[in-house]
């Protein structure tokens, strides 16, 4: 495998070259609030694409949780529905959750023998590769999947059944509620599995906490001996593993699943994702502020090659004179370009006793419209289509950077605001405002050492109670500290 970090599991992730286009669910779990911890929202997506909710449930009930055309029903109908499915089979169900095969349009050739919906909603094998691999010994059930369009035939994709069977660790910070199978506040979550007999036993799993589905290494080994290609340190992220928690009461036998105990909920309550700015504290951003931003990032870029890390910075500085003003763009990302000539792209990347610290970033005038483009392809062709608040997000943002892991940075609506919040556009997971304005996220990025972007690394440095980026906080203190001490040994 070339580049893959080494780990007994992998979290299947963005499958950039995806031929699905567009996906129907048969029956999907409403969203539903719980009456015990509150949530009402969809933090896992158990999939079970070889059980048919029609010999369980009455028709009026099946309505409720039809996957195209749900019928609105009260929070006790959800109740009583979900409970019924379970006892039937045995198998965490909740909001989001969906049975039967998911039903996809494939409109280009499939390149990759894997492939997975958003939000860990289906996983998809080639039959070829399946049939392979089961010829290896390995033990799973697949149903083929329903599939139309141009290349449903060739790529001949089959959905994979991964049984709930792992559990993934929870910082403290979360809680997790044994009666909705939900976790608040709802937040990306670390792959981080606790070791158990089930999960070294399985080729492949879904986890109880997030839904997320995992693959064994010795699976991708053996996947990609057999010639799947994409696999990849893109598409697999390695998940690590602890040893395992004191099991709690068994309540799904059929799995061998065990929850933990109820715990009391976080003081700090429920995460504002989207919460509005503050008027009052909005900055506007200037061409003096821009150059002493650009001077402490090249200051720090110069410490990173002293500490023995790579490091590249470049801004259209040599065709300043050519560059003309952009136009049609928030005056504050105007502002920002004109200052760099048109554009700005910088990364690094260094290790510390073992630890990587990577950050980058892209934006130029010419980009943007492609940005902008992919943003509402993205929103209107994808699983974002279907939720409304996330697709008035795509599509009313300014994206000015893609990232490697294909989600965008962009400010928010700006029909709406002059000086528009800086807007984190996840693909595979709900969008959020990571600051008020785009002065105070260069401020606060430069203050976290210009880490990522990527959310599964800034994520570490959002203040619950905002749901925005903070520097202040003392996990940020003690990733100074790490770039501060090695300065040091490094200048000393
Ligand atoms: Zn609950």
């Amino acid at each position: 495998m070339p580049a893959l970090i080494r780990a007994d599991f992998y979290q299947p992730t963005y499958f950039g070259d995806s031929p699905i286009s567009d996906l129907d669910y048969v029956y999907r779990i409403p969203r539903f609030k719980c009456e015990h911890c509150g949530s009402d929202s969809t933090t896992s997506r158990f999939a079970y694409p070889h059980l048919d909710p029609s010999t369980v449930l009455s028709l009026e009930e099946l309505r409720i949780i039809d996957g195209r055309k749900p019928e609105k029903a009260s929070d006790d109908k959800i109740a009583n529905c979900l409970g019924q499915l379970r006892a039937r089979w045995r198998v965490p169900v909740t909001a989001g959750t969906s049975f039967g095969p998911v039903r996809i349009k494939v409109s280009a050739r499939p390149k990759d023998a894997f492939d997975a919906l958003p939000l860990h909603s289906a996983l998809f094998l080639r039959r070829g590769m399946a049939e392979r691999l089961k010829a290896e010994g390995f033990v799973f059930d697949y149903v083929l999947a329903d599939a139309y369009g141009r290349y449903a035939a060739e790529a001949d994709l089959v959905q994979l059944c991964a049984p709930t069977a792992g559990r993934l660790w929870l910082p403290p910070s979360i809680t997790f509620c044994s009666h909705c199978l939900r976790h608040s506040p709802h937040e990306r979550l670390e792959p981080i599995l606790y070791d158990t007999d089930a999960i070294r036993n399985l080729p492949f799993f879904a986890t109880l906490e997030a839904g997320k589905f995992m693959l064994s290494s010795t699976f991708v080994g053996a996947a990609v001996r057999l010639g799947a290609s994409g696999l990849g340190p893109k598409t697999l992220w390695p998940a690590s593993v602890r040893p395992g928690p004191a099991p709690a009461a068994p309540i799904f036998e059929g799995t061998g699943m065990r929850v933990p105990p109820i715990q009391p909920r976080d003081s700090s309550g429920r995460r504002g994702k989207k919460s509005q700015t503050s008027p009052t504290t909005k900055r506007e951003i200037n061409p003096a502020f821009v150059s002493a931003w650009l001077r402490r990032l090249r200051g720090f870029l110069d410490q990173v090659r002293l500490m023995g890390g790579c490091a590249a910075f470049a801004t259209g500085g040599e065709s300043k004179m050519l560059f003309s003003k952009p136009h049609g763009l928030p005056g504050s990302l105007s502002t920002l370009l004109t200052a760099c000539g048109g554009k700005l792209s910088f990364k690094y990347s260094l290790d510390l006793k073992g630890q990587e610290f990577s950050g980058g970033l892209e934006v130029d005038t010419r980009l943007l419209k492609r940005h902008k483009r992919e943003c509402a392809k993205w929103a209107n062709e994808t699983w974002i289509a279907d939720e409304p608040e996330e697709k008035s997000l795509w599509l009313n943002s300014r994206p000015f950077a893609s990232l490697p892991n294909g989600d965008y940075l962009g400010l928010g609506d700006w029909s709406q605001e002059s000086n528009p919040p800086v807007v984190y556009l996840c693909h595979d997971d709900s969008s959020q405002v990571l600051a008020q304005d785009l002065a105070s996220f260069l401020e606060i990025w430069a203050g976290l050492g210009y880490i990522g972007p990527e959310i599964s690394i800034l994520d570490h440095f959002i203040d619950n109670s905002t749901g925005m980026l903070d520097a202040s906080t003392l996990k940020a203190e003690r990733l100074r500290d790490v770039f501060r001490s090695a300065e040091q040994k490094g200048t000393s």
